[in-house]
């Protein structure tokens, strides 16, 4: 690899591409990794790990209303948002600071800025032109938010980029978009004091996961307060002073303090020189792959966001930590997308892993629904509206749980858990042979004793 500078170029420094780079560098390789913005990428930037604190910070106002009923007294309390938002700027940097650290003392060499494929060996450094020869490519480029055809007034619109770095808690919110970004920040700016409305152009929120999830999350947060208007879209924002008038089909208008849409996200393909590389890529489709993240050109490999195949964190390191294994440890190493948990930390949260009840009903013969919805025992003191939804899908003939998916506080930690057992392929007698703990609300997982519906499906004629 002589007439190469380095063995691999990695083209961006968040969860994917410093995971490979580091465990390429361990491996031995001479590694070299461009980031245009901030070290650690969307998720340690402006995605989960910012949301999570803004998400706790917005949980404090439900937790102060229901503490009279178990005894205290709590003064009225107030909020400000400029020392969150510092609080949680100063961490970011922190954060920011460990995975820079982490990626000199494994050996990485890091340039900041712009990097493009000039061929499909040559990498080009924006800020000073510099060209690398790279023997092998990495592109970890993400993805950035979407805000769809351009509307009359997209340039008031903001993203969850904004969102994160607002001068002021907006007093009116709308929010377009019904995905778990939409929903977690409708949680966030309710939970600080703001009025939000939510705006989505499909039939109701969350689509991808089980109707009853679906159901159930928008009954609590309408519940709480968030207005939601489902099969409706924003065609226009106009500026009016200090805030803005979105204009919706059907003529009805919403003020807002702030306009935010989340309705989706693009793979970041566009101005990274993949066609000079000669990497097939579909706009929007994101960057083709295999089962080794290896695009059409053998030496160029991608992973996470721009490949949109599952775009999650965990996802994206695990997919850098087998490319680099597989490229420079001498272990070939497949990454498995089946049954992977999610959650969306919605109040309360949602947990869910493997198949929805239409995914099972549609994939197996017969199909067990195992299902209860329930008050938390807080909320008996506390008097909250709210209920926890848990439900259990169950191969029937095989007795295998195929799903399982869980509405109420702490669904994102038992899911964690949960997913280790359906990944192990568990039956629905492991679950009712484990003994339960209590009290809590995850022992209802191993005692639903009847199905609440057996789901056969029709032979073909
Ligand atoms: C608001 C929000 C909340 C989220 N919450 C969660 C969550 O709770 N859990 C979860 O699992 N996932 C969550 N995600 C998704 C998660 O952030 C992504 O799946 C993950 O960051 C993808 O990692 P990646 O390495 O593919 O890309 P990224 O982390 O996006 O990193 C790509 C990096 O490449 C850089 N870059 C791009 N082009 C170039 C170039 N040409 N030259 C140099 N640098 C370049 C970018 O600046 C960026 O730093 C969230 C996302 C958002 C937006």
């Amino acid at each position: 690899m002589a007439q190469h500078d380095v063995d691999l170029f990695v083209i961006g420094a968040g969860s994917g591409g410093v995971r490979a780079a580091r465990i390429a560098a361990g491996h031995g390789a001479r590694v070299m990794i461009a980031e245009e913005y901030r070290i650690g990428g969307t998720c340690v930037i402006r995605g989960c790990v910012p949301k999570k604190l803004l998400v706790y910070a917005s949980r404090f106002s439900h937790d102060f209303a229901e503490a009279a009923a178990f005894g205290w007294s709590v003064p009225a309390a107030s909020f400000d948002w400029a020392t969150l938002i510092a609080n949680k700027d100063r961490e970011i940097a922190r954060l920011e600071n460990v995975y820079r650290t982490n990626l000199e003392k494994a050996g990485v060499e890091i340039v900041m800025g712009r990097a493009v494929l000039e061929d499909p060996h040559t990498v080009r450094l924006l800020a000073t032109g510099a060209r690398v020869r790279a023997a092998n490519v990495l592109v970890a480029t993400g993805s950035t938010p979407n805000h769809g055809p351009a509307i009359p007034g997209i340039e008031h619109v903001i993203s969850s980029n904004e969102a994160f770095h607002l001068p002021e808690l907006p007093r009116r919110v709308l929010i377009q978009g019904g995905g778990y970004i939409a929903l977690e920040f409708a949680g966030i700016f309710e939970g600080l004091g703001s009025e939000v409305t939510i705006v989505y152009r499909g039939d109701n929120i969350l689509r991808g996961f089980d109707d009853d999830v679906r159901a159930h999350v928008r009954q609590e947060v309408e519940s709480r307060g968030v207005r939601i208007l489902t099969n409706r879209h924003v065609t226009a924002v106009d500026k009016s002073g200090a805030h803005y008038v979105a204009h919706l089909d059907g003529g009805e208008t919403v003020e807002a303090d702030r306009v935010m849409f989340a309705i989706g996200r693009h793979p970041n393909v566009s101005g990274i020189g993949l066609g000079a590389a000669g990497v097939e890529h579909a706009e929007g489709a994101g960057i083709g792959v295999d089962a080794y993240s290896q695009t059409s050109v053998p030496h160029i490999y991608a992973i996470g966001d721009v490949t949109n195949r599952l775009n999650l964190t965990p996802v994206a390191i695990r997919e850098g930590h087998a490319f680099a294994d597989t490229v420079f440890g001498g272990k070939p190493t497949r990454v498995d997308h089946a049954d992977i948990p999610t959650a969306v930390f919605t109040e309360p949260e949602v947990g869910a892993v493997g198949l929805t009840e239409a995914q099972a009903r549609a994939q197996f013969d017969a199909v067990d629904v195992y299902k209860t919805a329930f008050r938390p025992m807080k909320a008996t003191l506390s008097g909250r509206n709210t209920r926890v939804m848990m439900k259990l899908i169950v191969d029937s003939s095989s007795d295998r749980v195929l799903g399982c998916h869980i509405v109420g506080h702490d669904a994102a930690e038992m899911i964690q858990l949960i997913g280790i057992a359906v990944r192990m392929k568990a039956t629905k007698a492991d679950f009712d042979a484990t003994m339960a703990v209590h009290p809590t609300a995850a022992e209802e997982l191993v005692t639903l004793r009847q199905p609440i519906a057996r789901h056969v499906r029709a032979a073909a004629e």
